[in-house]
């Protein structure tokens, strides 16, 4: 399973250099050190109260004080409800997992709610996965175990192959399973005290303690006098300078699916997981489990946001309810822009849809529309992280778009109008292209009363 991780976690570094996500600019929730929002920083502009709210969050996230709560964004559509739960993750940490899903998803998919939840959830939770070390393909690296054997007068001839041999063993070897079959034991049982270039430890196989004796102990008679229980491994100097340690991590998610018959590694990449099933979970958690205790791994908890969370159903309600209490829970942030409404499969309204239990759990943070400058900039942030270079004049129109319509729809025409200034070999975007890509798209706004205009000739 170690490759497939490691090939994961590689191809997922790429895909993400590459893609330019709608939030790819967030980079923190922008606050300074005593958790005060900073004007426009880490990508993040404006939006104060609730920036400082969320770093009251973080705080209390760190503090270990937020189990078996949840935040509740409210707010109106292209208010930075997205960003401000993914500047939450991005401020525990680069490595810190963020799982992004609508609540209306759960309900067009071919597997069950609460099946949809159980990913999204691991999806959540990061595991970072140590390796002991690793050697660049193609080295050699010489490892000696010496086992002087009473009776045998010594070091002797050697196997590589076979560690229940007596004598001496010495061995060249670009092949890291045979290294770690003889020299692992000895290694695990250093635990987490680090092997150094030129260090020799040695493991008393009656009591099972092993001790670091030093470094560079040159021959083999200088282990004899250790008795013949003692098993040595020495690294030669250099070599293992060389050796670092390997960290993957990745998601529960990810290890359920690698581990999983009936999907298999590219389901991650297509996303059709399907239903994965209960036995898989249990065993992935308790080798994860197994592998915290013995200090190869720690459980990172991520962000999960669930958007349009007026769309959960009673039954979704009373999944997180429970999910919350699980101890690996990720940060649970849900984001609406209704107010008082029915909650989904029953005849009750209650305030955002959420049921009185859940409402109960949460701490609630509102977003305010933008002002027309705090749009400005950030259509100038998105500018530079889609590396489009645009004239003042195109900003102005641009900033009176996304005024008038919505900002998202402002964003989305940044690339469409660079698009349309290279068919034309500009360099730089002006006003021409965008109002050449505003008519054609449409915002929300016109496509509806575009509709609503020719509609009887819609409908014949
Ligand atoms: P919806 O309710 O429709 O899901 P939302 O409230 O989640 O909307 P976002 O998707 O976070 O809104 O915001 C729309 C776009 O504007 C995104 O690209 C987002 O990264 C960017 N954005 C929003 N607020 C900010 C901000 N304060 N600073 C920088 N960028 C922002």
């Amino acid at each position: 399973m170690a490759a497939e991780l490691k090939k994961l976690s590689e191809s997922r570094d790429l895909t993400r250099i590459e893609r330019i996500g709608a939030h790819s600019h967030i980079r923190g929730l922008g606050l300074d050190s005593s958790f005060e929002p900073r004007l426009s920083s880490e990508g993040m502009v404006g939006q104060q109260p609730a920036r400082k709210a969320a770093g009251i969050i973080l705080q209390l996230i760190r503090d270990g004080n937020i189990a078996g709560r949840a935040v509740l964004l409210a707010g109106q559509p292209g208010t930075g409800k997205t960003a401000i739960a993914m500047g939450i993750a991005k401020s525990l940490g680069q490595e810190t997992p963020f799982a992004n899903v609508s609540a209306s998803e759960l309900f067009s998919l071919e597997i069950s709610r609460t099946e949809a939840l159980t990913q999204a959830f691991r999806k959540a939770i990061g595991v970072r996965i140590k390796e002991e070390a690793e050697i660049i393909e193609g080295e050699v690296v010489e490892i000696v175990i010496d086992r002087p054997a009473s009776g045998s007068g010594g070091a002797g001839g050697g196997d590589s192959k076979s560690a229940s041999k007596t004598g001496k063993l010495t061995m060249k070897t670009t092949d890291m399973e045979t290294v770690y079959e003889l020299g692992g034991k000895m290694i695990e049982a250093l635990g987490k005290e680090k092997v150094q270039s030129g260090d020799v430890i040695a493991l008393d196989k009656a009591s099972g303690k092993v001790t670091k004796l030093g470094r560079s102990i040159g021959r083999s008679r200088d282990y004899d006098a250790m008795g013949p229980q003692t098993k040595f491994i020495r690294c030669p100097e250099g070599e293992l300078q060389k050796r670092k340690e390997v960290v993957h991590c990745v998601t529960l998610h990810e290890i359920d699916v690698i581990n999983s018959r009936t999907q298999g590694f590219l389901a991650l990449f297509t996303g059709d997981t399907g239903e994965i099933r209960a036995e898989v979970r249990e065993q992935i958690d308790s080798k994860v489990a197994e592998w915290r205790e013995e200090g190869k791994a720690d459980i990172i908890p991520g962000v999960l946001f669930i958007d349009e969370v007026h769309m959960l159903d009673i039954e979704c309600f009373s999944f997180l309810n429970r999910a919350l209490e699980n101890e690996m829970a990720p940060i649970l942030v849900i984001a609406t822009n209704r107010g008082i409404t029915t909650i989904r499969g029953t005849n009750y309204r209650s305030p955002h849809g959420i049921p009185a239990d859940f409402l109960d759990r949460l701490l609630i943070i509102s977003t305010q529309p933008y002002s027309e400058e705090e749009i400005g900039k950030i259509l100038d942030i998105r500018c530079d992280e889609e590396d489009v270079e645009m004239s003042k004049d195109a900003k102005v129109l641009l900033t009176k778009i996304g005024v008038e319509t919505s900002l998202r729809y402002a964003i989305h025409l940044i690339t469409a109008a660079a698009l349309a200034c290279q068919k034309r070999k500009g360099k730089v975007v002006e006003m021409v292209d965008i109002s050449r890509v505003y008519q054609l798209f449409l915002d929300v706004k016109r496509s509806t009363q575009y509709l609503m205009e020719y509609q009887n000739q819609y409908m014949f």
